[in-house]
């Protein structure tokens, strides 16, 4: 088996086995040229270098990993809004690649995206009805009436007043205005929405309402969430899967309970060992030193070698391939060291 057929078929084993993927990428990648002055030759950036995974309907993928791990470009590449450069992403059965014009406004409609900042996502010259139904009036067909309707009823569900329809951004607080991006994101039902730190910004008592928000607008709606944090204790909130990221590669993926109750590679032990529990004893705490390694260089065996305290020679010449173990995949040579020694 080849380790993207390898990668996709484990993460399928992840996430409800039987269920057809909604998403699924296959070796995606994403790739950028850095000029470096006149003379030299352009240096290829790998932000995303070989994502697999499968993401059925109504269900939640956490994407997980440092700042500059390449989760937020995997977001953009999975909402559209930039193209691969390499490997392969199919959307409700449709080849992106490959997608006729027709096909590709109907792709555009079934991915939304929620940004981060509820502050510059939403124009402050614009009431919230109009920034409502905004996107019903590019892409439907609903008169004046009608769109005004569903903006009002997408309100309500939202957990928003009918009188916040006439009023500005501005007059918002950041859970509200995240609340609106949110409504602003289901208001054409999109089948996947793509949610990048979206309570990062938030006070952490209105994170907690903007996931419940999250979590019954799943359970209604059936839609599926990439959802992109930093944040494990969010992650375990919501996902039902996770995909830890470092440097563009996926190190560990599997469903939620196989990686947060014994992880197997060494960089989700660090970052779960980082993040408090509300129950148990406390996670041993390993310890991650150093900075994530440039992508423009990234070391030549396992790209985690540079700050494992478990790394060996091999590791330093040999990249590990992603393989199945204990109900996940994980690319590490040493994983099997870790099995029954908990998180
Ligand atoms: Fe650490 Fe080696 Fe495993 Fe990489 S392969 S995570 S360096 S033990």
């Amino acid at each position: 088996m080849t380790a993207a057929a390898t990668a996709a078929a484990v993460m399928t084993a992840g996430a409800a086995p039987d269920a057809p993927a909604l998403a699924q990428a296959r070796e995606l990648q994403r790739s950028y040229a850095i000029g470096r002055g006149v003379f030299a030759a352009p240096a290829l950036l790998h932000a995303v270098g070989g994502i697999s995974f499968a993401l059925p309907a109504g269900r939640t993928l956490a994407v997980v990993g440092e700042s500059g791990c390449g989760k937020s470009t995997l977001g953009r590449v999975v909402a559209l809004l930039e193209p691969p450069t390499g490997g392969a992403l199919t959307l409700d059965g449709v080849d992106v690649a490959g997608a006729t014009p027709a096909q590709q406004r109907a792709l555009r409609k079934s991915v939304q995206m929620v940004f981060q900042n509820p502050y510059g996502s939403l124009n402050p010259r614009k009431k919230i009805g109009a920034i409502l139904e905004a996107p019903l009036a590019i892409n439907t067909a609903l008169d004046r009436a009608d769109r005004a309707a569903r903006a009002r009823a997408m309100l309500a569900r939202v957990g928003l007043r009918p009188e916040h329809y006439e009023r500005y951004p501005h007059m918002f607080s950041g859970g509200q205005r995240q609340r609106i991006a949110i409504a602003r994101a289901l208001m054409i039902e999109p089948a996947l929405v793509v949610a990048d730190e979206p309570v990062s910004a938030l006070d952490v008592s209105v994170q907690a309402q903007v996931l419940n928000l999250l979590a019954d607008l799943q359970r209604e709606l059936g839609v599926a969430y990439l959802f992109i944090s930093h944040d494990l204790a969010v992650v375990r909130y919501l996902a039902h899967d996770v995909l830890v990221m470092y440097l563009g590669l996926a190190v560990e993926q599997g469903p939620k309970a196989a990686i947060f109750e014994a992880p197997l590679h060494p960089y989700t032990r660090a970052l779960l060992a980082a993040t408090p529990t509300l129950d148990g004893p406390p996670r041993q705490r390993v310890l991650l030193g150093g900075e994530l390694p440039s992508p423009l260089a990234p070391p030549a065996g396992c790209v985690f070698s540079t700050r494992c305290p478990h790394a060996i020679d091999r590791c330093r010449v040999e990249r590990p391939a992603p393989r199945a173990l204990a109900g996940r995949d994980v690319a590490c040579h040493l994983a099997e060291k870790f099995l029954d020694s908990g998180g």
